[in-house]
């Protein structure tokens, strides 16, 4: 495949965007070469600006569930641009994909909504501050939570593709209230707490982590966290940015039936428009202006645009249960056929799984963390990613990044999927 069209863009790009792009990952810098532009999407597959059509593995990073495009968000959309885009006072729509995200979602009784998953996480911490009275929290390194201050630390996903997890422009005085925990390592949380009593407000973990490539909690783990908050007065956040209305109807509380304090949400949660949320039980809710005293607010929170493609995407997967079963079903084809096909080519790998989000490592041990995640050979993942990309098939520019299946992916294309990989593997 041919991506001539795509590098000349890129370096007209450059001249007026930093790096030619608005989020670092997309710049290709971990694998070398220029990004592809996209033209349009369906379902499945991307349109480049070469006329190559791609398989899409990648799906905007995950909102894009039931695919691109896809026509009951599409139509949304439209129906509501023609009245007027955004107003910055209440809507009755607004109110109505609250109620339905409430009832999809265990354990919480109001919800906000924000523009963007970084601003969700950013809040959730203020508002578990201002609830708490207390200032430090606790992160998982590896973990993303947006480009917040208080997050860069020791971050996944491209502030670690990029070596930069401790972001400068992060004040010191901002990263003394982040403590760093290892993930699926409760006691090394215990002795955090233990260490800094009464100081800990919430501690934010991603409860399947997908910004390091995907890391399964471990048995207990995430119980774990919760005992320990619950017995030292600490609040709990699930981001589920990733894994909300993806990996079940009503997120990892759901699957793993685990509750959190206060949960996050992005990407699916706005169907593919710019939307984030946090959600808790009334108690908590209630902490926020205009009832409570911690402020948070937004012009263009609750966009009709994008509560529209909001409440199209959930009224989906809320109406039809077995999208979950099928994804499930898709995705643990296709890392049967991976594993079959890289054993046979001798490739030292391990993947990693839950539901529609996937990655492929290419080391022999257990990737269960941080450390572990970045043994992985990085060379064999360059010529993974651009073998792949040559047969037409789009993954994460980035070993520290998660696969996002989508629903609209047929057997055909999962089974070409394979083949590639196959193919492609032979040349390690
Ligand atoms: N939390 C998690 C778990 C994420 O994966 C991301 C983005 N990938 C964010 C927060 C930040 O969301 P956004 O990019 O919408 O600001």
């Amino acid at each position: 495949m041919i991506y001539k069209r795509s590098s000349q863009l890129f370096a007209e790009a450059e001249k007026v965007i930093p790096g030619g792009v608005n989020s670092p990952v997309r710049a290709f810098k971990a694998v070398g070469g220029t990004p592809i532009f996209v033209k349009s999407a369906k379902g499945a597959y991307l349109l480049d600006e070469d006329g190559n059509k791609l398989i899409d593995y990648i799906n905007s990073w995950g909102p894009m569930v039931l695919g691109h495009a896809y026509q009951p968000v599409v139509d949304a959309v439209i129906e509501k641009a023609k009245l007027g885009t955004s107003f910055g006072m209440p809507t009755e729509l607004e109110t109505e994909i609250a109620a339905l995200a409430v009832s999809m979602v265990p354990n919480i009784d109001k919800i906000r909504f924000v523009n963007s998953g970084t601003e969700a996480c950013m809040s959730a911490i203020r508002l578990a501050r201002g609830f708490t009275k207390r200032d430090k929290i606790i992160k998982f390194a590896g973990c993303y939570h947006g480009h917040s201050d208080s997050f860069l630390i020791q971050a996944g996903s491209g502030a670690v593709t990029f070596g930069s997890p401790n972001s400068p422009g992060v004040t010191e005085g901002t990263a003394k209230d982040t403590l760093l925990a290892k993930y699926n390592d409760l006691d090394n949380v215990a002795t955090l707490i233990e260490a800094n009593k009464n100081e800990i407000a919430a501690i934010i973990v991603e409860p399947v982590a997908g910004n390091m490539g995907c890391i399964v909690p471990q048995k207990g783990f995430l119980q774990g966290l919760r005992d320990l908050c619950t017995a030292n007065g600490i609040l709990l956040i699930f981001d589920e940015v990733m894994t909300g209305f993806r990996l079940a109807r009503g997120g990892v509380q759901e699957l793993f039936n685990v509750n959190a304090d206060i949960v996050t949400f992005g990407k699916v949660i706005g169907g593919g428009l710019p939307v984030g949320a946090f959600a808790a039980r009334e108690e908590i809710m209630n902490y926020l202006a205009p009832l409570g005293p911690v402020y948070q607010a937004g012009t263009l929170s609750g966009n009709p645009l994008a509560m529209a493609a909001g409440l199209a995407m959930l009224k989906a997967l809320n109406n039809e249960p077995a999208i979950f079963d099928r994804l499930e079903e898709k995705t643990a084809y296709l890392a049967a056929g991976i594993d079959r096909v890289l054993k046979a080519n001798n490739v030292i790998f391990t993947i990693n799984r839950v539901g529609s989000m996937i990655s492929v490592h290419f080391d022999e041990n257990p990737v269960v963390d941080f450390q572990t995640a970045a043994k992985g050979d990085n060379e064999t993942f360059k010529k993974f990613f651009h073998g792949l990309l040559q047969e037409g098939i789009y993954i994460a520019p980035s070993a520290y990044e998660t696969w996002f299946i989508t629903d609209a992916l047929t057997y055909e294309d999962l089974d070409y999927t394979i083949n590639a990989i196959d193919k492609v593997s032979k040349t390690f």
